[in-house]
């Protein structure tokens, strides 16, 4: 932490020395080598860039990757047929499917069709009800960032109200779980929440996952509270912004993470823990 600023990039990049560390041993002592399968459909450039991103992270802690590029008209059958392989792959410990997919691929029927033993990403409706009962296998990796910026920041969670704006599946939900398990009193908003300001200035942690550029301004934000904006944003300008209006909520809050260098780093770091425990499950 830098004053009240959570330094997600320097937390994300200390994670991943961690898991470089834990990958060697795994090589080393089991022979086994973490992989992790990417699929990309279709020519999305932001796609591209976060598929780009996340096999340079996995080459960086030792993890191999194995890069599946699909063109726009790939059939659902025709993904679905390669995930059924990959299923079965040895060496493959985690499945990435990067979302968006082109409209005429059914989202659900392939986040279902990855076996919940390698859904590094933690979609699957098996690894979400497992998170829901208190007993994951592998956690969203966005909402488990946000927790664990939360842990390393030394914030106390547990007894202290929780407000988290946004409801999404990826999201805002599991994070409200995951908050919930650590046993914070959780309150969930979202577009139909009335009296929003009310209940954010009830909020000791903040959680904003809404997609909208600043749209918390700093006054609805209880002193001494700890933020987690999760939102990224652009400006009319082009520039990056997260949900929540940083300038206006810096001297107010105990701690807050920026945009970008928050939770955006900690997200590509959590699906490497994930592909990581993949890994060590198969040999325990
Ligand atoms: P979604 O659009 O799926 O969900 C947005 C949620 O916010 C919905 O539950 C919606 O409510 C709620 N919402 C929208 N407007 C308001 C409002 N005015 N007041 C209260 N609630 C509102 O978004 P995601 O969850 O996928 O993403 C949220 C943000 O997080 C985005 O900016 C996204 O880019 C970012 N993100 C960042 C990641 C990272 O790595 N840092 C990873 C994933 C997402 P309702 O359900 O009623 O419609």
């Amino acid at each position: 932490m830098t004053g009240n600023i959570i330094d997600g990039k320097e937390i994300a990049r200390q994670l991943r020395g961690a898991l470089r560390s834990q990958v060697q041993s795994l090589t080393a002592e089991h022979a086994v080598t973490p992989g992790l399968a990417v699929i990309l459909v279709g020519s999305n450039a932001a796609s591209q860039l976060y598929v780009r991103m996340k096999k340079q992270a996995c080459a960086e802690v030792g993890i191999t990757s194995f890069s599946h590029e699909l063109p726009d008209d790939t059939t659902e059958d025709a993904l679905l047929s390669l995930i059924y392989t990959l299923n079965n792959h040895p060496a493959v410990h985690g499945i990435l499917v990067q979302l968006p997919l082109p409209p005429h691929i059914h989202t659900q029927r392939i986040v279902e069709a990855i076996s919940p033993d390698k859904d590094v990403d933690g979609f699957h409706p098996h690894n979400m009800g497992l998170l829901a009962t208190g007993t994951p296998l592998f956690r969203p990796c966005t909402p488990w960032g946000c927790l664990e910026l939360l842990r390393v920041s030394g914030v106390e969670v547990a007894g202290r109200h929780a407000v988290v704006v946004g409801r999404s599946n990826i999201v805002g939900k599991p994070v409200a779980l995951m908050l919930l398990a650590e046993h914070a009193t959780v309150t969930l908003c979202h577009s139909r929440t009335t009296h929003l300001a009310q209940q954010i200035s009830q909020a000791d942690i903040l959680v904003a996952a809404i997609g909208q550029p600043e749209k918390i301004p700093g006054a609805w934000i209880k002193p001494g509270a700890v933020v987690i904006d999760v939102g990224i944003n652009r400006r009319a300008d082009g520039t990056l912004c997260g949900d929540v209006c940083f300038a206006e909520a810096l001297p107010r809050v105990a701690a807050i993470t920026p945009v970008p260098g928050g939770v955006g780093p900690m997200t590509i770091a959590m699906l490497l823990k994930n592909t990581v425990l993949g890994a060590e499950r198969c040999i325990a």
